[in-house]
């Protein structure tokens, strides 16, 4: 498909120099977007390779309406260098919870997986945050999931330790995201309260090519349930890989095979197309 330069869409590129006039306009955006709900939530469902039901949506931030595309990544990696995480996080918090109620309405009782920054671990009114939404949602207990990355906890790994064991018994599920992709301290991970892994697209995207990665994506798997993990493979593309992955055991399944990332009524009408 043709690239965004293709069709000359220029994409912001981050500076070297973080106080260049550039930047410091893209921050202030950034900052109005939050504030006047300009962002949005897609979401990407999540599919059980035991029982091909949906069993949950990951929520992902996009920011539309801008004449220059900047990526997901991108707008997190700036909001966190500049302090906004603290307030997306909590406004996509928030913003799942009424998701998530909307989805119950039309009848569809799904789990949603949120993207959790290394830096919200370390707001020390994260957890009595999270712990008075949850309270005042308590029909959401239980089915609001963290996904944290390994190799962001590794930068603080006792605080963030903490703080999810403390969100944890609040009734929120960890999933331990892109697994496999960085540096993992096994005896760490299992001092995690999750009860979820998942594994990093780069070894699933050649499954059904590479020898090595079955081998490492089997292991993986294997060793994951052992500990009592569910195991999700992420970034699943073609029928090929998810009947390997099934063949393998893997619980679930996400990725472009099911769906891009959706907003809400296209999610909806997914959903009802989705023979479930
Ligand atoms: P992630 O958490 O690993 O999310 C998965 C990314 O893979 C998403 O990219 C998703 O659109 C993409 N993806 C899903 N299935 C496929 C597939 O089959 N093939 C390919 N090639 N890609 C697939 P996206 O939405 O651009 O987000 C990128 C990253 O930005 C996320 O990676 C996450 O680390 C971060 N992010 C996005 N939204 C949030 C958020 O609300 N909060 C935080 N803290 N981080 C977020
Ligand atoms: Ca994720
Ligand atoms: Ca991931
Ligand atoms: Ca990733």
């Amino acid at each position: 498909s043709e690239s965004a330069r293709e069709r000359g869409i220029a994409y912001y590129k981050p500076t070297r120099d973080s106080y260049s006039a550039d930047r410091l306009t893209l921050v202030s955006e950034l900052r109005e977007a939050l504030n006047n709900d300009d962002l949005a939530l897609f979401m990407q469902p999540k599919q059980s390779l035991k029982t091909d039901r949906i069993v949950g949506v990951e929520v992902l931030i996009r920011w539309p309406g801008r004449a220059t595309p900047i990526r997901p990544d991108e707008i997190i990696q700036l909001a966190e260098q500049t302090g906004l995480i603290k307030p997306l996080t909590r406004w996509v918090l928030e913003q799942s919870l009424a998701l998530r109620s909307r989805l119950l309405e039309h009848g569809w009782p799904l789990n949603i997986s949120i993207n959790i920054s290394p830096n919200n671990l370390r707001e020390p009114d994260f957890p009595i945050f999270v712990q008075r939404l949850m309270n005042s949602h308590y029909s959401h207990r239980g089915s609001i999931i963290f996904e944290v990355t390994e190799t962001s906890m590794m930068q603080d790994p006792e605080n963030s330790l903490k703080t999810l064991n403390s969100l944890n018994t609040t009734g929120i599920p960890v999933s331990i995201d892109d697994f496999g992709s960085g540096y993992s301290s096994l005896s760490y991970i299992k001092q995690l309260p999750a009860s979820e892994v998942k594994i990093d697209r780069s070894l699933v995207t050649d499954l059904a090519t590479e020898a090595e990665d079955r081998v490492i994506v089997q292991t993986t798997i294997d060793m994951c349930q052992s500990l009592g993990y569910h195991v999700v493979a992420e970034g699943v593309e073609d029928q090929a890989t998810a009947d390997l992955l099934r063949d393998m055991g893997c619980d679930m399944i996400q990725g472009y095979l099911l769906t891009p990332p959706l907003p809400f009524d296209e999610l909806l009408e997914w959903l009802a197309n989705s023979d479930q």
